[in-house]
């Protein structure tokens, strides 16, 4: 079985992390959405309402697994038996940033490698946080979350 992790907060998810993994899902058996849980960050969606979304928007997709995890992503892997995390990047913030964790993964486990896409150019500009920020100030955030999501309007 060819398993792929793919970790990160998605608060909430956006159509950047859909398209990243529905491009990255041909290579794999099995696609876990990982999200981690990190007692220093706030977060504004609460845990089972991420991976809520997550489910809504692969929902029918049996490929697909929703998740959380706690600890080092290379821990989790390992117990899900995936040697793939995967990963986007939309700009060079993002490349310095995930080369350092890359590297650092791979260093303390060998067996694990990340996998990178691109974002697709319409979605570069897309983030968690400017979908918070237009969700805080009332806007339509329905252009930047996968279709049939529904994130609420409970602030
Ligand atoms: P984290 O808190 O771990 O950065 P995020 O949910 O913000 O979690 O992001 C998870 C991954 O998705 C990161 O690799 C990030 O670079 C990538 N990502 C976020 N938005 C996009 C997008 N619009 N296009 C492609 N990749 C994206």
């Amino acid at each position: 079985m060819r398993v792929a992790v793919f970790p990160g907060s998605f608060d909430p998810i956006t159509r950047g992390h859909q398209d990243i993994i529905l491009r990255a899902l041909p290579l794999f058996d099995k696609i876990i959405i990982a999200v981690g849980v990190n007692a220093n960050k706030n977060y504004m969606f609460s845990l089972d309402d991420r991976i809520g979304f997550i489910k809504k928007a692969f929902e029918g997709n049996s490929k697909i697994e929703a998740t959380h995890f706690k600890g080092l992503t290379v821990d989790f892997c390992k117990e899900k038996g995936a040697n793939f995390i995967l990963r986007g990047l939309r700009n060079p913030a993002d490349f310095e940033f995930e080369k350092a964790i890359a590297h650092v993964n791979h260093t303390m486990e060998e067996s694990i490698d990340t996998l990178f896409f691109l974002t697709s150019p319409e979605y570069a500009a897309i983030s968690s946080s400017i979908i918070r920020d237009i969700y805080r100030n009332n806007g339509d955030v329905r252009p930047f979350i996968p279709q049939g999501v529904d994130i609420g309007t409970d602030k």
